[in-house]
């Protein structure tokens, strides 16, 4: 099954789509987070997109492509997997096509998650994650037991610089002029499933898990999944 997740930052299609992954048995490929080990890494590339990611901008296609393209061709993704983040505008999905196109496979479902601009902020705002092991926290719907330290390992967390108020703004725009084209992109084919975000976490993923229930077997790829 290979999913894609599409919607605005901080909709919460990370939450989601780890979640999603651990019962579906199928790889979670986050580009943000692929981009934000390249940067900790300070790769070549992590180091050419830092000043994207900080801004609130696009990286360029061909720094985040090529690591995508590379997980999605991996063994880890044989059984298929969730793309979040990944595309963001019309030339990446393209690409996307076509390196599934060449291994004879192909995107099942898009699910698209929306939610009002004002719940968006909120979600956004509040995100706070473990320095240490990269668990998500959020300060009002999902805070750790102890102020600002994480349940699991007892480390600070902190707020990613681009989840601060001055760059949501940016980021919504960015999203608004690239990436909201590609809704009607997997509407034209017929791909696209768009799930209501305004309401809890579990909520959201009860419709999720609802809409793959109801996906016929050739939609859910059992034929190239084995
Ligand atoms: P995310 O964690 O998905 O919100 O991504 C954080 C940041 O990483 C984004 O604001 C972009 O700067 C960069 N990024 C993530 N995925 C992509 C992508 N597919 N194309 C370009 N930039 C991306």
């Amino acid at each position: 099954m290979r999913l894609i997740f599409l919607g605005p930052p901080g909709i919460g299609k990370g939450t989601q789509a780890a979640s999603i992954s651990l019962r579906k048995e199928i790889n979670h490929i986050s580009s943000g987070d692929l981009l934000r080990a390249a940067v900790d890494a300070k790769t070549d590339t992590g180091l050419k997109a830092k000043k994207y990611i900080d801004n609130g901008l696009l990286v360029p296609d061909e720094l985040v492509v090529e690591i995508v393209v590379r997980k999605v061709n991996s063994a880890e993704c044989k059984n298929g997997f969730i793309l979040d983040g990944f595309p963001r505008n019309l030339s990446q999905a393209k690409i996307l096509d076509n390196t599934l196109n060449k291994a004879g496979k192909k995107i099942d479902k898009t699910f698209y998650l929306t939610a009002s601009e004002e719940i968006i902020i909120k979600r956004i705002a509040g995100r706070r994650i473990c320095k240490s092991c990269g668990a998500g926290y959020h300060e009002m719907f999902s805070p750790p037991v102890n102020n600002n330290v994480c349940d699991k390992c007892g480390v600070e967390l902190y707020q990613r610089k681009d989840d601060y108020p001055e760059t949501i703004s940016m980021r919504l725009q960015v999203y608004r002029e690239q990436t909201e084209k590609l809704i009607d992109y997997y509407k034209g084919k017929g791909k696209l499933i768009e799930i209501n975000c305004n309401g809890g976490k579990a909520e959201i993923e009860q419709n999720i898990l609802e809409e793959l229930h109801s996906m016929s077997e050739d939609e859910r790829g059992m034929e190239q999944s084995g």
